[in-house]
């Protein structure tokens, strides 16, 4: 089929990247990470080099040469997640700041210990990750179900976009952050976890930006666990059934043990039959572009 991620291309360099690109990648940045588990600017430079590799086979080896960004494109994609990383960083700190107080407190008061800090790191990395997946995959869904919480998360403008990249994974309203964050700040508050936990974000920034790349890859055995860009892609698609599966972003694991998982292709992405301007994905919680496909208002 045209325009299918998971068509095996046909050239040796392409072959190569359709069943290798994904697993090393994981195991690169796993790797990196286990040599410095508490540096938080190797986390910097993992997400840069993630996504410089990745934005350089998106445009040697597009999946879909219709999604093949103009220069101009690309730099004001890549203005706009550097922006927003910022937006990250302050939500992190404003969860820190008001949560801290009162979960490390409570946690004090109830002699709540519990985090396996004995374990080896490489368990407790990969126990954060699944955890943290699980708690995103019903904050996910909430949005998608309900009206009130994909307007206030502002995810249709991560769903607006009729062209997917590597990029897309940063490219979310600044409300939403508050939501993607949450997981990771409960589960750092409540449990203390320390360098597992950077590790499992580098985990999950990693396979986001995976999740959302135009490179033909292979996902049959990965994919069991880890979300795969044809499992992601499909939960971009126009079509609201399909846009309501697969919403694990990282792992795909919840999916199969809830029932929401989906082995379909995607045709198109987005939220409708035009994508709106920034402004107009910016003012989002407060007025839908057009009439959305996929809101759940759209639902029938
Ligand atoms: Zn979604």
């Amino acid at each position: 089929m045209a325009g299918d991620q998971t068509v095996e291309p046909q050239n040796l360099p392409a072959r190569a990247l359709y069943y290798g690109l994904q697993p090393a990648i994981l195991l690169a940045v796993i790797g990196v990470w286990l040599t410095q588990p508490t540096n938080p600017t190797l986390f910097v430079g993992c997400v840069l080099a993630v996504q410089l590799v990745l934005g350089v086979l998106e445009h040697l080896y597009p999946a879909r040469g219709e999604w093949r960004l103009s220069g101009k494109q690309r730099s004001s994609s890549i203005v706009l997640v550097l922006i927003l990383f910022f937006v990250a960083g302050a939500v992190g700190d404003f969860y820190t700041q008001v949560l801290d107080p009162f979960l490390s407190g409570l946690r004090e008061q109830l002699g709540v210990h519990i985090w396996p800090h004995h374990w080896p790191l490489l368990a407790q990395m990969f126990t954060v990750f699944f955890l943290n997946e699980l708690l995103w995959y019903w904050v996910h869904r909430a949005e998608h179900q309900w009206s009130v919480v994909w307007r206030f998360s502002g995810h249709g403008a991560h769903h607006a976009f009729q062209k997917l990249g590597a990029l897309n994974f940063g490219l979310n309203h600044p409300l939403e952050y508050f939501f993607l964050l949450l997981p990771a700040a409960l589960l750092e508050l409540i449990f203390g976890i320390g360098a597992p936990a950077l590790g499992a974000s580098l985990l999950l920034v990693s396979q986001a930006s995976i999740a959302h790349c135009n490179v033909a890859m292979n996902s049959r055995v990965i994919g069991w666990l880890f979300t795969t860009n044809q499992y992601h892609i499909c939960h971009h698609s126009l079509d609201l059934a399909e846009s309501n599966t697969n919403f694990g972003c990282a792992a795909i694991v919840w999916d199969r043990v809830f029932g929401t998982f989906s082995d379909s292709r995607a045709v198109a992405v987005g939220s409708g039959p035009n994508e709106p301007s920034t402004w107009h994905k910016l003012i989002m919680p407060i007025k839908e572009y057009e009439v959305s496909d996929i809101a759940p208002a759209a639902r029938r």
